[in-house]
């Protein structure tokens, strides 16, 4: 049997190919860009064509994120809240606290024992403080994405970022390079900054250990860091972290798929999609 999961985010979508001893045989990931249902194609592709799967062989494919109701093929919808909850508990099955940083929002979730959501919060009014935030000061700076984490650990003397906004945090940058402060610090204080909102977000649901990074952003080693540091205590991250949540629609994409009769696949496809594809056990979300 395998199964799939397709987690379509504002910023980028990402899709798991999952063989029925719930190992990932496919994956891909890739901007979302303007077209939400060509880009879940996109990836649906490239993940089995990594797996060397036809799409004809695949049972059960659960789409989440914002993007969800728009993958063509998907037979039902979980939102990203439950299923970075269930990939973190599959990954860390100790996860009490949750914090995934996407490219446009945070979300803070408390997890039960067994991968259930026990509260949440989110910051999705603007996009302060989460990836798209990382890029724009990586870009005033003429650094990559990929270069920020490092440079931000090399610094010794961190400065305080005193805006999380977009649009206000490329003049305060601006202004500290002009007094010839390192970019480092900057850095690290912009790495700080985010950590800072982060925790007081994640303090709304009760920090608890342990906790687990998820969402694009746990790619960068200095956001984990600066985490870490006001934490005070250990996070868990993972390679797969970013397909924390087309890793956790693939778990329930496998739920589904065994417990339902194969002839009877197409009709509970049916089923799902006149209810508007709501998943039991869906949360709320956005
Ligand atoms: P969403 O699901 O909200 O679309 P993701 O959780 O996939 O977003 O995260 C996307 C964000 O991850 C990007 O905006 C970018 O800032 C960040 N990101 C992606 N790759 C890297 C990387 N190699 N290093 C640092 N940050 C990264």
């Amino acid at each position: 049997m395998h199964v799939a999961g397709v987690d379509v985010g504002s910023t980028a979508t990402k899709a798991i190919v999952m063989d029925g001893n719930r190992r990932v045989v496919g994956k891909a990931c890739g901007s979302t860009g303007a077209s939400v249902v060509g880009a879940a194609n996109r990836m649906f592709q490239e993940a089995l064509k990594e797996a060397g799967l036809e799409e004809w062989e695949i049972e059960f494919v659960v789409g989440t994120g914002y993007g969800r109701y728009k993958v063509p093929f998907g037979h039902a919808q979980v939102t990203e809240i439950s299923c970075h909850a269930r990939g973190a508990n599959f990954l860390f099955p100790h996860t009490r606290t949750l914090v995934d940083i996407g490219g446009q929002d945070t979300k803070a979730i408390a997890v039960g024992e067994r991968g259930d959501i026990r509260d949440f919060c989110m910051n999705d009014k603007c996009a302060a403080g989460t990836g798209r935030f990382l890029e724009a000061c990586a870009t005033v700076l003429g650094l990559t994405l990929d270069e920020i984490g490092d440079v931000s650990m090399r610094s010794s003397k961190p400065l305080r970022i005193t805006n999380v906004c977009t649009v206000f945090v490329e003049s305060e940058i601006v202004s500290h390079l002009a007094k010839g402060e390192r970019i480092e610090d900057i850095l690290r204080g912009v790495h700080n900054a985010i950590a800072g909102r982060s925790v007081a977000l994640l303090r709304r649901v009760g920090i608890e250990p342990e906790v687990t990074f998820t969402g694009g952003v746990s790619r960068n080693l200095g956001m984990v860091a600066s985490l870490k540091e006001r934490l005070q205590c250990e996070i868990n991250v993972s390679p797969m972290s970013q397909y924390m949540g087309a890793l956790g629609a693939a778990l329930f994409a496998i739920e589904r798929a065994e417990n339902i009769p194969p002839g009877e696949r197409k009709i509970e496809a049916a089923v799902a999609e006149a209810r508007g594809g709501e998943e039991p056990g869906a949360h709320g979300g956005h």
